[in-house]
């Protein structure tokens, strides 16, 4: 008989590992196993930082979940007494009846947040870095920001191991089983036994839940950082998260979205930038980490249309995993196959700030097998697919 645990988590990444600290923190004997060290360069959460805001324009009921994750990310910056979470604001672009600046205000005034509207003309004075097509206005959310990703996932794994978990890395899991008194969880060497499991594997969800209908599809991403020749105009305390949606703006589509400048190492060197859109659909590991001229181009596009006071010689490019659902929003659930296993999967680009509260509401699965968050909007159900 090998080792048994109140809770496996295959995956230690942006969820697994923050479903390992909050498991940890209720006293449970847990085991997170990952196939690759944690952190690494090869995960969901590569490229140091993610933005976090509040005013969700993708579905409404993600902003509770949101309002969970904030008081989370206090938390966790309290007891790790480590800065994870930069609050810079973030000044959201685009025309008028397009879906950013539209989805801003719908999220606010549902959820009595606060913004403030930018005229075109208040965009040139307080932001004269962006050159924006006539017509594009901005909102501006003072309490959005960054979170540094890597960081985090470190932070939670440490602070779960100083709980007692026990996380075991470079070791993939093959498959499992279940039956009637527990799950079974293989690895090449060794078999371990649990109550209950959780899967949160990220772009490799697929070989793992066995549930092809939910036609999960990972794509290749990429993140630039540049050097502009004035960096002191972009820095940290005086320029913001920012994100434009160029719909209507020629052929341009997606959302363009930066960083400022930190001259911290852990945050990357230099001005980031990245192009929100679905990449090229691929295998996770036939995902090639070269650079080639469209991905240079991907970067400096932006910077070229919209921000060309940043331009400058492009310091770094990191190449990123989206794993997409079929509608963009993420899937969190109990498995078909059996109420002892819960999966969360198809973040679909957009799940990192979330992970706080996606961590705490996997470990309610598992452990009382409900949630008081709302996440029906996420169920396996909507695909009508049970298997
Ligand atoms: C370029 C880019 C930019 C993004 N920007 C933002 C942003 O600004 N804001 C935001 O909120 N989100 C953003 N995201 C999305 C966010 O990073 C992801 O949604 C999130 O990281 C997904 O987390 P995950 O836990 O599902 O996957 P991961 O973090 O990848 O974790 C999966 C883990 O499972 C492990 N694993 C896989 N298979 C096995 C196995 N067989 N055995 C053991 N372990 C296994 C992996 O090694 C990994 O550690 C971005 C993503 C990318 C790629």
């Amino acid at each position: 008989m090998g080792e048994h645990y109140d809770v496996i988590v295959i995956g230690v990444g942006s969820m697994g590992a923050s479903a390992c600290y909050h498991l940890a923190k209720r006293g449970v004997k847990v085991l997170g196993l990952d196939s690759q060290s944690v952190p690494n360069t090869n995960s969901s959460y590569n490229g140091n930082t993610r933005v976090i805001r509040l005013t969700y324009q993708e579905h409404p009921d993600y902003v509770p979940l949101l309002k969970d994750a904030y008081r989370l990310w206090e938390e966790i910056e309290q007891e790790a007494k480590e800065k994870l979470f930069h609050k810079t604001g973030v000044l959201y672009m685009g025309f008028p009846d397009g879906n950013a600046i539209k989805g801003v205000k719908l999220a606010s005034k549902k959820h009595n947040l606060s913004y403030s509207n930018l005229t075109h003309d208040d965009l040139t004075k307080q932001f004269p870095q962006f050159t924006l097509p006539e017509g594009m206005v901005g909102a501006l959310e003072p309490n959005g920001g960054y979170l540094l990703s890597e960081n985090i996932v470190k932070t939670y794994k440490e602070q779960a191991q100083r709980k007692g978990a026990h996380i075991i890395t470079e070791q993939p899991v093959l498959d499992w089983s279940h039956n009637n008194n527990n799950v079974t969880v293989f690895t090449k060497s060794k078999k371990y036994f649990a109550d209950q499991l959780i899967i949160s594997a990220g772009p490799w969800s697929d070989s793992l839940l066995h549930l092809p209908k939910l036609k999960l599809s990972v794509t290749r991403q990429v993140l630039g950082w540049v050097k502009p020749s004035q960096p002191k105009r972009f820095r940290r305390g005086d320029f913001p998260v920012w994100n434009i949606d160029p719909n209507g703006d020629n052929n341009l589509h997606g959302i363009y979205y930066g960083f400022p400048i930190s001259n911290t190492t852990s945050e990357g060197n230099g001005l980031k930038v990245a192009w929100h859109h679905p990449g090229k659909p691929m295998h996770p590991d036939n995902i090639t980490q070269e650079i080639s001229a469209n991905d240079e181009e991907e970067i400096l596009l932006p910077l070229r249309r919209y921000l060309p006071s940043a331009l400058g010689p492009i310091k770094k490019i990191k190449v990123c995993k989206y794993t997409n659902s079929t509608d963009g929003h993420f899937i969190i659930d109990c498995h078909p196959d059996s109420n002892r296993i819960h999966f969360a999967c198809g973040f679909s680009g957009h799940g990192f700030k979330f992970s706080s509260s996606i961590g705490k509401i996997l470990s309610e699965l598992a452990l009382d097998k409900k949630t008081s968050s709302s996440i029906g909007f996420l169920s396996l159900d909507r695909f009508n697919n049970n298997k």
